[in-house]
């Protein structure tokens, strides 16, 4: 049975941030103030059942670019927000959650490279520009042997608009990896880093759409 009481406490202070009286909902995927207490509540729910929420779920409302993070940009409390999602990225990293459907190739997961994006890694292929103009590269670590695809992309005219992906893939995604499909491959992962000037410096663990607006 995991330990679900921190990701609990995120989740009831992301909840108390959410509902705040002049939160601007306009450029989340929620309608309102409502819409976003609802789907807040039927988590905490589950977890106070103890039952952990699907994964997937989560890491999507705690994205980057996630709906949170839209309303606190929105609202005035983007601050308040990295810190809860480091908050959560330290919950979800001690819980172990299961879940069936995020399947990551496990073989080496005891090697660093799977703790942090690590240093050590090498280029095995560079794939080029997709169509979106992102840099495709595969990469693989030094260590463990494990590959990682690389997506970088970066808007010149606009500072701050740098962010890197890294995911872990397998060999046969490698063998078989065509430049157009490398962020529908990354996006079909368990999870994958991010990181660059986008993000203000911070790295962490993602899953889902990458997006690309400046
Ligand atoms: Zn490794």
């Amino acid at each position: 049975m995991p330990q679900l009481a921190p990701l609990r406490s995120v989740l009831e202070e992301a909840r108390e941030l959410l509902a705040a009286a002049d939160n601007d909902f306009t450029w989340s995927s929620w309608q309102d103030s409502d819409d976003a207490l609802n789907e807040i509540d039927t988590l905490l729910a589950e977890l106070r059942s103890g039952v952990a929420p699907s994964i997937l779920t989560l890491h999507v409302l705690f994205a980057p670019t996630g709906p949170i993070q839209e309303v606190s940009l929105s609202s005035g409390w983007g601050d308040a927000f990295i810190a809860l999602a480091e908050r959560f990225d330290a919950a979800m990293a001690s819980e172990q959650l299961d879940d069936s459907e995020n399947q990551q190739p496990e073989p080496r997961e005891a090697c660093t490279c799977f703790a942090a994006p690590a240093t050590g890694l090498f280029t095995v292929k560079e794939l080029g520009l997709d169509s979106r103009l992102a840099e495709v590269s595969v990469l693989i670590c030094q260590e463990c042997g494990q590959h990682w695809l690389r997506y970088l992309y970066e808007v010149e005219a606009f500072t701050g608009s740098g962010r890197w992906y890294l995911g872990a893939i397998t060999p046969e995604q490698f063998a078989t990896l065509a430049v157009e499909r490398a962020k529908a491959v990354l996006e079909g992962l368990g999870w994958y880093y991010y990181g660059g000037s986008y993000f203000q410096g911070h790295n962490g663990r993602t899953s889902g759409t990458v997006m690309l607006s400046p």
